[in-house]
Parts: C-alpha cells; sequence; structure tokens
C-alpha cells in the first residue's frame, strides 16, 4: 500500500465529509482538519464585532486579524475536533442556525478565502492530513494525492442535519432546514471564487443510499488497492 499523503475531501453540506474524514484520519493515523470550521468562525467573529456580513472590507480585514485554533477535541461532547476563536471555545457557538444561514456570505469574499488559504496550505505542507471542505481539491490542494467528492441528494442531507440539530437540542423544522442548505448550496456553488463542485480528478460518491460505514470501506479500499 502507498497510502495518500494528503486527502482532500470536497462536497455540500451534510453529505457525510466529516464522518468519513475522522474515520480515514483515525484509520492512517493524520491530522483531520475541517476547512468549514474557519469560514463558520470568521462569520462568528464579524457578528460579534457587530460588523455588516455584507460589508466586504470590513469582513474580509476580521478574517486577517481573528486567531482561529483547531485543535483535537478538548471536551468529550461528541466534537469532532475543538475550535478557538482568539482563545475562546466556540466549537458549539459555530453550529448555530444563525451561523449556517450567514457562512455562505463571508465564503464569497476574496479578502476571506485568501486569509484562510493561506492558513490551510502551511498545514497540509506538514503532509498526513485529511482536509475537508468546498475547494480543497480544486483551489487549496490541487496535487492532493487523492481527492473525494462526497454527494447525496438535498433532502437526505437535510433529513441528517436535523438529526444532528435535535440531538443537540437545536429546534426548527425539517422544511426550514431544507430551505436553509438549499440556499447554502445555491450561493457556494455559483459563487465567482473557488465555488463548490468536484475536481477533475476525484472520485465522486453519492452516498444517498449508502450508509456511513459502506462509503468508509469503499474508500479504504480505494486507498489500500493503490
Ligand atoms: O462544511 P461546513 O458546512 O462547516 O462549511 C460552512 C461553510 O463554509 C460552507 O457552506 C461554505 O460557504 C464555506 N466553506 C467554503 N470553503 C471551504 C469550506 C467551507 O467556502 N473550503
Amino acid at each position: 500500500m502507498n497510502p495518500p499523503s494528503t486527502i482532500a475531501i470536497d462536497g455540500p453540506a451534510a453529505s457525510g465529509k466529516t464522518t468519513l474524514a475522522l474515520a480515514l484520519a483515525r484509520h492512517l493515523g493524520y491530522l483531520y482538519f475541517d476547512t468549514g470550521v474557519m469560514y463558520r468562525a470568521v462569520t462568528l467573529a464579524a457578528l460579534k464585532r457587530g460588523i455588516d456580513i455584507n460589508d466586504d472590507d470590513a469582513v474580509s480585514s476580521t478574517a486577517r486579524t481573528i486567531s482561529v485554533d483547531v485543535l483535537p477535541p478538548t471536551v468529550d461532547d461528541g466534537r469532532p475536533c475543538t475550535v478557538l476563536l482568539d482563545g475562546e471555545d466556540v466549537t458549539w457557538a459555530i453550529r448555530e442556525p444563525e451561523i449556517d444561514a450567514q457562512v455562505s456570505i463571508p465564503s464569497m469574499y476574496r479578502g476571506v478565502r485568501e486569509a484562510l488559504t493561506i492558513i490551510q496550505r502551511q498545514i497540509a505542507a506538514r503532509g498526513e492530513v485529511v482536509m475537508v471542505g468546498r475547494d480543497i481539491g480544486t483551489v487549496v490542494l490541487p496535487d492532493a494525492d487523492l481527492k473525494i467528492y462526497l454527494d447525496a441528494s438535498v433532502e437526505e442531507r437535510a433529513r441528517r442535519r436535523w438529526e444532528e440539530n435535535h440531538l443537540h437540542g437545536t429546534d426548527g423544522s425539517l422544511e426550514a432546514v431544507l430551505d436553509a442548505m438549499k440556499n447554502r448550496d445555491k450561493l457556494d456553488s455559483e459563487r465567482d471564487i473557488a465555488p463548490l463542485r468536484p475536481a477533475d480528478d476525484a472520485v465522486v460518491i453519492d452516498n444517498t443510499n449508502l450508509s456511513i460505514p459502506e462509503v468508509i470501506e469503499q474508500v479504504i479500499q480505494l486507498i489500500e488497492g493503490r
């Protein structure tokens, strides 16, 4: 086996990226790094500072000045990693529906993407990383050794996110989650810079009708067959 040193996993919200990436990182002993938390932290920072989310310059300058640390879980409460924003634990705060609803706006700004992409490339340069996002295979790590694009129907993804929200005690109807997800998909895939799409050399896996263990097994076989 010649395991890939850098693995890029992209796809829309709730397509199973985190579960797959965590399983691969554990299997290979690699670092798991979710780039979505960085865009979420910028959004939270801008909201906390009372910055208008539509103000590209102000939000981009926020992205350049905050410090976001992503650590292995520091609390055993089901979190895949701990996220610190200027030293404060915001792991769950960045998962609130308000952030879900707004995060795709800062993600459109060139200044925000440039600031975060630099950090993401520095982390990946150390190798042995499973990096998760929307543009990892296309923009952040175009030379990644293995690129996976996970997809599933928007109805199935909304159902999964709604179930997750309920586990964490967040209220809201399935319809509201579905609407928010369709809106986020549209903004993420239609933006000018680094839109969500599979890289030409990505392995595309639609898991609408697959269980997560089946997807994990499929990707591990892919890696072991190399
Ligand atoms: O993956 P997650 O749902 O946490 O991502 C939140 C948002 O961050 C996405 O909807 C997208 O707008 C943005 N994002 C991005 N590029 C990435 C990762 C996330 O634009 N590499």
